[in-house]
């Protein structure tokens, strides 16, 4: 593809938002690359290659798109803003390989789009993070990996061990589902609209086995949701106010009794191991 076309050179991206009078809607996350070195690590990082299919969440004008065509078998594109489908129409003309589906990621069943096995690669909008990467892993979709523009803050989360500020049901759900590396930290001026926070892209290899076994995954998820829902309370009492669990006090305390931790311990301090451990012992 010649210079002219590429959107990730600034110039094309600004000419053809003006072309299309296209306006940003920040209710969408709408961020839109414009730095080179950056779209290379993603493409690099998220290791594509022609066999692949790569599902990219919210395409924008195309400019990651246009290079995940360059290198993946298939790409399937999900935008939720139907003013951007005949733009992208238009900037991914060239590529067969490429399918554009105007719809809510949110809203869409996986395993109905594709039966491969997906990489997915994003410059993700930051309003619905969390949910997305927690709907993929849910999904049970054959997903073999997850590379992602996301808040800075947001990859800190997904990377935490316990004990610290940041870690919480987000860290323990990509440590049950994947191997977490940071790819690269992204400045503001990369985007155009500049966002208000530093990003990085973040790589999220899904694990072949989980690292840890427990007897019932949803019921340690509820748990865990639970415990960092109050996570200034000690994991009994957190645990004992979340009425749909039906747990008392006492039930967790003797529960971290056997497992040799100290009834007054905050959920912060437990590894995804004690979570499941503890799980088993709740669900027996
Ligand atoms: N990929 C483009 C890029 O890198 O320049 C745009 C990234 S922009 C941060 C996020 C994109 O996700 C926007 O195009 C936005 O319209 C789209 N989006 C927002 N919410 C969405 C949703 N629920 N489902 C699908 N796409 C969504």
């Amino acid at each position: 593809m010649d210079n002219k076309e590429k959107l990730i050179i600034t110039q094309n991206t600004i000419a053809l938002i003006k072309e299309h009078e296209f306006s940003f809607k920040k209710r969408f996350g709408q961020n839109f690359l414009i730095d080179e070195h950056v779209l290379n690590k993603i493409i690099s990082g998220a290791e594509i290659n022609k066999d692949d299919t790569v599902l990219e969440i919210g395409p924008g004008i195309g400019t990651l798109t246009q290079a995940l065509c360059e290198a993946a078998g298939e790409v399937i594109a999900v935008e939720i803003d139907r003013d951007l489908i005949p733009i992208l129409e238009k900037t991914l003309d060239s590529f067969k390989n490429v399918r554009i589906i105007n719809e809510d990621i949110l809203k869409l069943d996986l395993n109905e789009i594709s039966q491969k096995p997906l990489k997915v690669v994003a410059n993700l909008p930051y309003y619905i993070t969390t949910p997305i990467i927690m709907g993929l892993f849910e999904s049970g979709a054959p997903i073999e990996s997850i590379t992602v523009m996301v808040q800075k803050e947001v990859a800190d989360r997904m990377k935490a061990i316990p004990g610290g500020k940041d870690y919480g049901a987000l860290s323990l759900a990509v440590q049950y589902y994947a191997e977490a590396k940071i790819i690269a930290n992204v400045p503001q001026n990369c985007f155009i609209p500049r966002p208000n926070v530093g990003s990085a892209v973040i790589r999220l290899k899904a694990h072949k086995n989980p690292p840890v076994e427990v007897g019932d995954k949803e019921y340690m998820f509820s748990l865990i949701k639970a415990a960092f829902l109050q996570r200034r309370k000690t994991l009994s009492n957190a645990l004992k106010n979340e009425s749909s669990l039906g747990l008392s006090r006492d039930e967790v305390v003797n529960a971290l009794k056997k497992m040799g931790l100290p009834e007054d311990v905050r959920g912060e301090r437990l590894s995804l191991e004690e979570f499941a451990g503890l799980s088993d012992i709740l669900k027996a």
